[in-house]
């Protein structure tokens, strides 16, 4: 551990490789084990760098960091306004960690991924990436596992579902922040075909939500069609043969039919606010809520007054410093608009 005190962490030089290219990168790390989802979450910044710039632009990348004190897969998100890359893993970190580092069994779910609360359990690695298949579809959140099971009822069975992160889930698996739920009501919010009469809420919480998911998934077995770990990067239609022609991060397939459901809102909207390169504070999106961060007696701004705001703020609201919000909330939801079902009282009396 290099220069961060007691706190699990590293700072100084360390060598990135994305797509066979490595970069001499500076970087600072920190990581805890999470006891919410049973993780070690690591994370952190690496500094401006021209080479990095060049290949990802403003794109989001996989790779490898190694560092003095070891090596992880890591996930790069967009640049930052000062062109800083933030780094973020979940496993084994390349820095030497205290008692709570993880042990292999979690290492399984995936280099790195965007795990947060209440994880599900079926996080899997990478399978192997077929030659060929009928159809290829990209994502698998609600519209990628829809469409999935809707294949199968109608008798196909060559797919794949391809899944940049190590889980289903999509929105309900990146999406994480304290007091998350849905806003259409639970019992609306599900496929029309797989009713769920367990729901707790009239408009349920983030972890039941992807559970949710995790468990229509299985339900119609759509297991041996999900690729994890796989970002689709291109995709070129080939009048010859008449297939897509589809290139990832893990290698080529190529399908007759392409069904995208990448999701509207996959990628986190960063604002383009004058000297938000310069605060020198924490800055974090909601959809990439970093749980490591304490706001207790922080004084917290937050910009946007969208659907995610509101149960966000409701959360931190009782702390003595309060929000500070960019503008006033869209005020539709009243405070109670989660409700909890009321269980029926059926049994002997
Ligand atoms: C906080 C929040 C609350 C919401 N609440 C509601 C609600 O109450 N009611 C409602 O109707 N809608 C709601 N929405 C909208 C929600 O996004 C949709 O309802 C729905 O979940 C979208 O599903 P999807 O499968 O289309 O996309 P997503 O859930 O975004 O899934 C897309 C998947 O594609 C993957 N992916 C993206 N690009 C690639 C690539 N190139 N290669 C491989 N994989 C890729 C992503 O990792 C992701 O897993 C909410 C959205 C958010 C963010």
């Amino acid at each position: 551990m290099a220069g961060l005190g007691d706190s699990d962490g590293y700072e100084g030089t360390a060598v990135l490789e994305v797509d066979r290219s490595r970069f001499d990168v500076q970087v600072r790390l920190r990581g805890h084990f999470q006891p919410i989802d049973g993780c070690y979450h690591w994370y952190g910044r690496i500094d401006a760098h021209e080479g990095l710039d060049e290949l990802l632009g403003s794109g989001k990348a996989r790779g490898v960091l190694t560092t003095a004190e070891g090596s992880a897969p890591c996930e790069l998100s967009e640049p930052d306004p000062s062109h800083r890359y933030r780094v973020t893993g979940i496993s084994t970190p390349p820095f030497r960690a205290g008692e709570s580092a993880p042990g292999p069994a979690r290492e399984e779910a995936g280099a790195a991924g965007t795990a947060g609360a209440g994880a599900p359990e079926h996080d899997g690695p990478a399978a192997p990436l077929p030659g060929h298949v009928r159809v290829a579809i990209i994502g698998a959140g609600l519209g990628g596992i829809g469409a999935g099971i809707r294949l199968r009822k109608a008798g196909v069975t060559s797919f794949v579902i391809l899944e940049r992160a190590a889980a289903v889930g999509g929105t309900w698996r990146d999406n994480t922040y304290p007091g998350c739920a849905c806003d259409v009501p639970s019992h609306l919010y599900s496929f029309s075909f797989a009713p769920n009469p367990r729901w707790s809420h009239s408009f349920s919480r983030q972890p039941e939500i992807w559970q949710y998911v995790e468990d229509v998934t299985d339900h119609y077995g759509l297991r041996e069609h999900l690729v994890f770990g796989t970002e689709v990067l291109r995709a070129d239609w080939d009048g010859g043969p008449a297939r897509w022609r589809l290139r990832t991060n893990r290698g080529e397939l190529t399908a007759d039919v392409l069904i995208t459901a990448s999701g509207p809102l996959s990628e986190p909207s960063l604002p383009d606010v004058p000297g938000l390169a310069d605060f020198p504070g924490e800055i974090f999106h909601s959809a990439r809520w970093n749980h490591s961060y304490s706001l207790e007696g922080k004084r917290v701004a937050v910009v946007g007054t969208g659907a995610s705001t509101s149960p966000a703020n409701r959360w931190w609201a009782a702390s003595p410093s309060g929000p500070r919000s960019s503008r006033r909330p869209s005020g539709w939801r009243c405070g109670t608009w989660p409700r909890p079902f009321p269980t029926p009282n059926c049994g002997p009396s």
